[in-house]
Protein backbone atom coordinates (compact mmCIF):
# COMPACT_ATOMS: atom_id res chain seq x y z
CA UNK A 1 0.00 0.00 0.00
CA UNK A 2 0.90 3.62 -0.85
CA UNK A 3 2.02 6.05 2.04
CA UNK A 4 -1.27 7.88 1.78
CA UNK A 5 -3.09 4.44 2.14
CA UNK A 6 -1.25 3.38 5.15
CA UNK A 7 -1.55 7.12 6.47
CA UNK A 8 -5.52 7.00 6.02
CA UNK A 9 -5.46 2.99 7.31
CA UNK A 10 -3.73 4.74 10.83
CA UNK A 11 -6.17 7.60 11.29
CA UNK A 12 -9.54 5.21 10.75
CA UNK A 13 -8.15 2.92 12.76
CA UNK A 14 -6.78 5.53 15.54
CA UNK A 15 -10.74 6.58 15.19
CA UNK A 16 -11.97 3.70 15.35
CA UNK A 17 -9.57 2.44 18.88
CA UNK A 18 -11.17 6.17 20.24
CA UNK A 19 -14.95 5.36 19.71
CA UNK A 20 -14.64 1.75 21.53
CA UNK A 21 -13.15 3.05 24.64
CA UNK A 22 -15.29 6.25 24.81
CA UNK A 23 -19.32 5.81 26.23
CA UNK A 24 -22.52 7.66 24.67
CA UNK A 25 -22.21 9.03 27.90
CA UNK A 26 -18.82 11.29 27.02
CA UNK A 27 -20.17 12.89 24.19
CA UNK A 28 -23.30 14.87 26.25
CA UNK A 29 -21.95 17.88 26.83
CA UNK A 30 -21.71 18.76 31.24
CA UNK A 31 -25.46 20.58 31.55
CA UNK A 32 -27.93 20.11 28.46
CA UNK A 33 -31.26 20.61 28.24
CA UNK A 34 -33.75 17.69 27.39
CA UNK A 35 -37.58 18.33 25.96
CA UNK A 36 -39.51 15.26 26.29
CA UNK A 37 -43.12 15.26 25.38
CA UNK A 38 -46.14 13.38 26.57
CA UNK A 39 -47.76 11.15 24.47
CA UNK A 40 -51.19 12.73 25.21
CA UNK A 41 -50.12 15.76 23.86
CA UNK A 42 -51.73 17.08 20.68
CA UNK A 43 -49.61 16.46 17.72
CA UNK A 44 -50.81 20.26 16.51
CA UNK A 45 -48.96 21.53 19.74
CA UNK A 46 -46.63 19.74 19.84
CA UNK A 47 -45.12 21.30 16.03
CA UNK A 48 -45.17 24.75 18.53
CA UNK A 49 -43.09 22.89 21.38
CA UNK A 50 -40.08 22.22 18.99
CA UNK A 51 -40.15 25.34 17.44
CA UNK A 52 -40.24 27.30 19.96
CA UNK A 53 -37.58 25.38 22.00
CA UNK A 54 -35.06 25.47 18.15
CA UNK A 55 -35.04 21.38 18.19
CA UNK A 56 -36.61 18.95 15.24
CA UNK A 57 -37.29 15.91 17.80
CA UNK A 58 -37.65 14.29 21.25
CA UNK A 59 -37.91 11.58 22.94
CA UNK A 60 -41.83 10.32 23.40
CA UNK A 61 -43.26 9.73 27.11
CA UNK A 62 -45.78 6.98 28.05
CA UNK A 63 -46.72 8.41 31.56
CA UNK A 64 -49.40 5.63 32.28
CA UNK A 65 -46.79 3.11 31.80
CA UNK A 66 -43.81 5.20 32.94
CA UNK A 67 -42.05 4.00 29.87
CA UNK A 68 -40.43 5.56 26.90
CA UNK A 69 -42.48 5.26 23.86
CA UNK A 70 -40.02 6.18 21.33
CA UNK A 71 -38.77 9.20 19.03
CA UNK A 72 -40.73 11.89 17.56
CA UNK A 73 -38.92 13.11 14.36
CA UNK A 74 -39.66 14.69 11.52
CA UNK A 75 -40.37 11.45 9.81
CA UNK A 76 -43.48 11.60 12.28
CA UNK A 77 -44.72 14.84 10.55
CA UNK A 78 -44.25 13.66 7.16
CA UNK A 79 -46.35 10.50 7.84
CA UNK A 80 -49.26 12.76 9.39
CA UNK A 81 -49.08 14.88 5.66
CA UNK A 82 -48.78 12.03 4.13
CA UNK A 83 -52.40 10.33 5.99
CA UNK A 84 -53.70 13.92 5.18
CA UNK A 85 -53.03 12.95 1.40
CA UNK A 86 -54.87 10.01 1.46
CA UNK A 87 -57.58 11.07 3.80
CA UNK A 88 -58.26 14.79 2.67
CA UNK A 89 -61.67 14.65 4.22
CA UNK A 90 -60.54 14.01 7.59
CA UNK A 91 -58.94 17.31 8.31
CA UNK A 92 -60.67 17.51 11.77
CA UNK A 93 -59.25 14.12 12.99
CA UNK A 94 -55.89 15.16 11.82
CA UNK A 95 -56.01 18.21 13.77
CA UNK A 96 -57.16 15.87 17.01
CA UNK A 97 -54.44 13.50 16.41
CA UNK A 98 -52.26 12.74 19.72
CA UNK A 99 -48.80 11.91 19.84
CA UNK A 100 -50.28 8.40 20.47
CA UNK A 101 -51.65 8.19 17.68
CA UNK A 102 -48.64 8.47 15.32
CA UNK A 103 -48.46 4.39 15.59
CA UNK A 104 -52.05 4.19 14.04
CA UNK A 105 -51.49 6.65 11.14
CA UNK A 106 -48.29 4.68 10.33
CA UNK A 107 -50.56 1.40 9.82
CA UNK A 108 -53.59 3.55 8.32
CA UNK A 109 -50.58 4.78 5.39
CA UNK A 110 -49.03 1.38 5.11
CA UNK A 111 -45.24 2.39 6.28
CA UNK A 112 -43.26 0.07 8.31
CA UNK A 113 -42.72 1.53 12.09
CA UNK A 114 -39.16 2.96 12.80
CA UNK A 115 -37.88 -0.01 15.04
CA UNK A 116 -36.95 2.37 18.35
CA UNK A 117 -33.65 1.22 19.14
CA UNK A 118 -31.97 2.77 22.25
CA UNK A 119 -28.38 2.26 24.03
CA UNK A 120 -27.32 2.23 27.61
CA UNK A 121 -25.51 5.51 28.00
CA UNK A 122 -22.19 3.89 29.50
CA UNK A 123 -21.56 1.31 26.57
CA UNK A 124 -19.10 2.35 24.20
CA UNK A 125 -20.12 4.76 21.84
CA UNK A 126 -18.92 2.50 18.89
CA UNK A 127 -21.88 0.05 20.20
CA UNK A 128 -24.43 3.00 19.63
CA UNK A 129 -22.67 4.01 16.22
CA UNK A 130 -22.85 0.57 14.94
CA UNK A 131 -27.00 -0.07 15.78
CA UNK A 132 -27.08 2.83 14.11
CA UNK A 133 -25.84 2.33 11.09
CA UNK A 134 -27.47 -0.75 11.22
CA UNK A 135 -31.20 1.00 11.81
CA UNK A 136 -30.74 4.09 9.14
CA UNK A 137 -31.28 5.80 12.31
CA UNK A 138 -30.26 8.86 12.56
CA UNK A 139 -30.51 10.01 15.74
CA UNK A 140 -30.67 7.24 18.95
CA UNK A 141 -31.88 8.04 22.53
CA UNK A 142 -29.70 7.07 25.66
CA UNK A 143 -31.96 4.90 28.11
CA UNK A 144 -31.21 4.04 31.44
CA UNK A 145 -32.67 1.36 33.85
CA UNK A 146 -32.82 2.90 36.99
CA UNK A 147 -31.58 -0.19 39.28
CA UNK A 148 -33.80 0.07 42.21
CA UNK A 149 -37.18 0.58 40.58
CA UNK A 150 -36.66 -0.65 37.65
CA UNK A 151 -37.74 1.67 35.65
CA UNK A 152 -36.37 3.51 32.54
CA UNK A 153 -35.36 7.06 31.86
CA UNK A 154 -34.60 8.83 28.80
CA UNK A 155 -30.89 10.32 29.71
CA UNK A 156 -30.40 12.55 25.68
CA UNK A 157 -30.65 11.59 22.46
CA UNK A 158 -27.61 11.37 20.22
CA UNK A 159 -27.19 12.01 16.37
CA UNK A 160 -24.88 11.15 13.77
CA UNK A 161 -23.76 14.63 13.64
CA UNK A 162 -23.17 14.93 17.40
CA UNK A 163 -20.96 11.82 17.05
CA UNK A 164 -18.92 13.25 14.06
CA UNK A 165 -18.67 16.83 16.20
CA UNK A 166 -17.29 14.28 18.89
CA UNK A 167 -14.80 12.40 16.48
CA UNK A 168 -13.42 15.76 14.72
CA UNK A 169 -13.31 17.77 17.87
CA UNK A 170 -10.98 15.14 19.96
CA UNK A 171 -9.39 13.07 17.16
CA UNK A 172 -7.65 15.89 15.17
CA UNK A 173 -4.11 13.68 15.50
CA UNK A 174 -5.92 10.74 13.57
CA UNK A 175 -8.52 12.76 11.36
CA UNK A 176 -5.52 14.59 10.14
CA UNK A 177 -3.87 11.09 8.57
CA UNK A 178 -7.28 10.82 6.45
CA UNK A 179 -5.75 12.69 3.29
CA UNK A 180 -7.57 10.60 0.45
CA UNK A 181 -10.13 12.87 -1.63
CA UNK A 182 -13.57 11.99 -1.50
CA UNK A 183 -13.15 10.76 -5.30
CA UNK A 184 -10.74 8.11 -4.56
CA UNK A 185 -12.95 6.96 -1.12
CA UNK A 186 -16.05 6.64 -3.09
CA UNK A 187 -17.57 8.44 -0.52
CA UNK A 188 -21.39 9.78 -0.80
CA UNK A 189 -23.72 9.10 -3.69
CA UNK A 190 -23.37 10.53 -7.45
CA UNK A 191 -25.71 8.67 -9.10
CA UNK A 192 -29.74 8.66 -9.62
CA UNK A 193 -29.67 12.18 -7.22
CA UNK A 194 -33.16 12.82 -6.61
CA UNK A 195 -33.35 16.45 -7.25
CA UNK A 196 -35.93 19.60 -7.39
CA UNK A 197 -36.21 23.01 -8.50
CA UNK A 198 -37.57 26.07 -6.68
CA UNK A 199 -40.78 25.82 -8.20
CA UNK A 200 -42.19 22.31 -7.23
CA UNK A 201 -44.19 22.06 -4.45
CA UNK A 202 -42.98 21.23 -1.01
CA UNK A 203 -45.54 17.94 -1.18
CA UNK A 204 -43.91 16.98 -4.55
CA UNK A 205 -40.57 17.20 -2.57
CA UNK A 206 -42.48 15.52 1.28
CA UNK A 207 -42.68 12.96 -1.57
CA UNK A 208 -40.09 12.21 -2.97
CA UNK A 209 -38.33 12.15 -0.04
CA UNK A 210 -40.34 9.01 1.35
CA UNK A 211 -39.97 7.53 -1.99
CA UNK A 212 -35.91 7.75 -1.85
CA UNK A 213 -36.15 7.30 1.94
CA UNK A 214 -33.68 10.59 2.31
CA UNK A 215 -33.93 13.16 4.63
CA UNK A 216 -32.53 16.50 1.98
CA UNK A 217 -33.29 17.14 -1.61
CA UNK A 218 -31.13 19.22 -3.32
CA UNK A 219 -32.78 22.36 -5.33
CA UNK A 220 -31.64 23.12 -8.63
CA UNK A 221 -32.13 25.52 -11.55
CA UNK A 222 -32.04 24.53 -14.85
CA UNK A 223 -28.46 23.97 -15.41
CA UNK A 224 -28.74 21.85 -12.78
CA UNK A 225 -26.69 24.02 -10.63
CA UNK A 226 -26.80 23.80 -6.71
CA UNK A 227 -29.24 26.59 -5.40
CA UNK A 228 -30.53 25.07 -2.32
CA UNK A 229 -31.59 22.42 -0.35
CA UNK A 230 -34.66 21.13 0.90
CA UNK A 231 -34.25 19.16 4.28
CA UNK A 232 -37.24 16.79 6.19
CA UNK A 233 -36.96 19.51 8.94
CA UNK A 234 -38.07 22.07 6.78
CA UNK A 235 -41.38 20.62 7.05
CA UNK A 236 -41.56 21.53 10.41
CA UNK A 237 -42.67 25.38 10.31
CA UNK A 238 -44.54 24.68 6.87
CA UNK A 239 -47.05 22.85 8.87
CA UNK A 240 -46.72 24.95 11.58
CA UNK A 241 -50.86 25.49 13.41
CA UNK A 242 -52.17 22.81 11.11
CA UNK A 243 -51.65 24.59 8.23
CA UNK A 244 -51.65 21.25 5.63
CA UNK A 245 -52.96 23.37 2.93
CA UNK A 246 -49.72 25.52 2.65
CA UNK A 247 -47.75 22.30 1.39
CA UNK A 248 -48.89 23.07 -2.22
CA UNK A 249 -46.79 26.44 -1.73
CA UNK A 250 -43.59 26.32 -4.00
CA UNK A 251 -40.79 24.83 -2.17
CA UNK A 252 -39.06 28.75 -2.90
CA UNK A 253 -42.16 29.80 -0.69
CA UNK A 254 -40.97 27.44 1.95
CA UNK A 255 -37.45 27.75 2.14
CA UNK A 256 -37.75 31.55 2.44
CA UNK A 257 -39.60 30.99 5.57
CA UNK A 258 -36.76 29.16 7.80
CA UNK A 259 -35.59 30.62 10.79
CA UNK A 260 -32.27 32.88 11.18
CA UNK A 261 -30.35 29.95 12.85
CA UNK A 262 -30.09 27.98 9.95
CA UNK A 263 -27.07 26.38 9.86
CA UNK A 264 -26.70 26.45 6.55
CA UNK A 265 -25.33 24.80 3.38
CA UNK A 266 -22.26 23.25 3.60
CA UNK A 267 -20.40 22.08 -0.56
CA UNK A 268 -17.09 20.35 -1.01
CA UNK A 269 -15.37 19.34 -4.11
CA UNK A 270 -14.65 15.20 -5.04
CA UNK A 271 -10.83 16.67 -4.66
CA UNK A 272 -11.27 17.46 -1.25
CA UNK A 273 -10.15 15.06 1.34
CA UNK A 274 -11.82 13.76 4.31
CA UNK A 275 -9.57 15.60 7.15
CA UNK A 276 -10.86 18.99 5.35
CA UNK A 277 -14.49 17.31 5.74
CA UNK A 278 -13.69 16.79 9.11
CA UNK A 279 -12.37 20.50 9.29
CA UNK A 280 -15.53 21.49 8.21
CA UNK A 281 -17.97 19.31 10.85
CA UNK A 282 -15.17 20.46 13.75
CA UNK A 283 -16.38 24.23 13.16
CA UNK A 284 -19.82 24.11 11.80
CA UNK A 285 -22.99 22.72 12.06
CA UNK A 286 -22.53 20.10 8.89
CA UNK A 287 -25.66 17.97 8.59
CA UNK A 288 -24.92 16.78 4.93
CA UNK A 289 -22.18 18.32 2.09
CA UNK A 290 -23.71 18.56 -1.33
CA UNK A 291 -20.88 18.21 -3.92
CA UNK A 292 -20.42 20.29 -6.71
CA UNK A 293 -18.30 21.25 -9.27
CA UNK A 294 -15.98 24.26 -10.00
CA UNK A 295 -19.41 26.17 -11.40
CA UNK A 296 -21.67 24.99 -8.78
CA UNK A 297 -23.27 22.20 -10.55
CA UNK A 298 -24.64 19.38 -8.48
CA UNK A 299 -22.40 16.27 -8.50
CA UNK A 300 -23.50 14.18 -5.40
CA UNK A 301 -24.45 14.09 -1.69
CA UNK A 302 -22.31 12.96 0.97
CA UNK A 303 -24.75 12.56 4.26
CA UNK A 304 -23.52 11.96 7.76
CA UNK A 305 -24.23 8.37 7.75
CA UNK A 306 -21.85 8.12 4.59
CA UNK A 307 -18.99 9.10 6.45
CA UNK A 308 -19.94 7.24 9.78
CA UNK A 309 -20.04 4.05 7.69
CA UNK A 310 -16.83 4.69 6.13
CA UNK A 311 -14.97 5.61 9.43
CA UNK A 312 -16.50 2.59 10.96
CA UNK A 313 -16.48 -0.06 8.25
CA UNK A 314 -14.17 0.41 5.36
CA UNK A 315 -11.54 -2.07 5.72
CA UNK A 316 -13.25 -3.95 8.02
CA UNK A 317 -13.32 -8.06 8.30
CA UNK A 318 -16.44 -8.94 6.69
CA UNK A 319 -17.01 -11.16 9.40
CA UNK A 320 -17.50 -8.51 11.97
CA UNK A 321 -19.43 -6.21 9.72
CA UNK A 322 -22.18 -9.17 9.89
CA UNK A 323 -21.86 -9.36 13.26
CA UNK A 324 -22.99 -6.30 13.80
P1 LIG B 1 -29.97 11.85 4.71
O1 LIG B 1 -30.50 11.69 6.11
O2 LIG B 1 -29.12 13.06 4.51
O3 LIG B 1 -30.97 11.60 3.64
P2 LIG B 1 -29.16 9.21 4.75
O4 LIG B 1 -28.04 8.81 5.62
O5 LIG B 1 -30.52 8.79 5.08
O6 LIG B 1 -28.97 10.74 4.60
O7 LIG B 1 -28.84 8.83 3.27
C1 LIG B 1 -28.95 7.52 2.85
C2 LIG B 1 -28.21 7.39 1.53
O8 LIG B 1 -28.91 8.13 0.53
C3 LIG B 1 -26.81 7.94 1.59
O9 LIG B 1 -25.94 7.01 0.97
C4 LIG B 1 -26.86 9.23 0.80
O10 LIG B 1 -25.67 9.48 0.08
C5 LIG B 1 -28.04 9.01 -0.13
N1 LIG B 1 -28.78 10.24 -0.43
C6 LIG B 1 -29.05 11.26 0.43
N2 LIG B 1 -29.76 12.23 -0.20
C7 LIG B 1 -29.93 11.82 -1.49
C8 LIG B 1 -30.58 12.38 -2.65
N3 LIG B 1 -31.20 13.57 -2.61
N4 LIG B 1 -30.57 11.65 -3.80
C9 LIG B 1 -29.97 10.44 -3.83
N5 LIG B 1 -29.35 9.88 -2.80
C10 LIG B 1 -29.32 10.55 -1.63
Amino acid sequence: PSPLDKDQMQGLRGVREFLKVRTSYDVLPLSFRLVVLDIDLLIKKSLNILIQNGIVSAPLWDSRNSTFAGLLTSTDYINVIQYYCQFPHDLNQVDQFRLSSLRDIERAIGVLPLETVSVHPMRPLYEACRRMLKTRARRIPLVDVDDETGRETVVSVITQYRILKFIAVNNEQHTMLLKKPVRDLGLGTYKDLATSTMNNSVLDVIHLMVKHNISAVPIVDEDYRLLNVFEAVDVIPCIKGGAYDELSATVGEALSKRSDDFAGIYTCGQDDRLDSIFDTIRKSRVHRLIVVDDDGGLKGIISLSDILKYVLLYGEEEDSIRGG
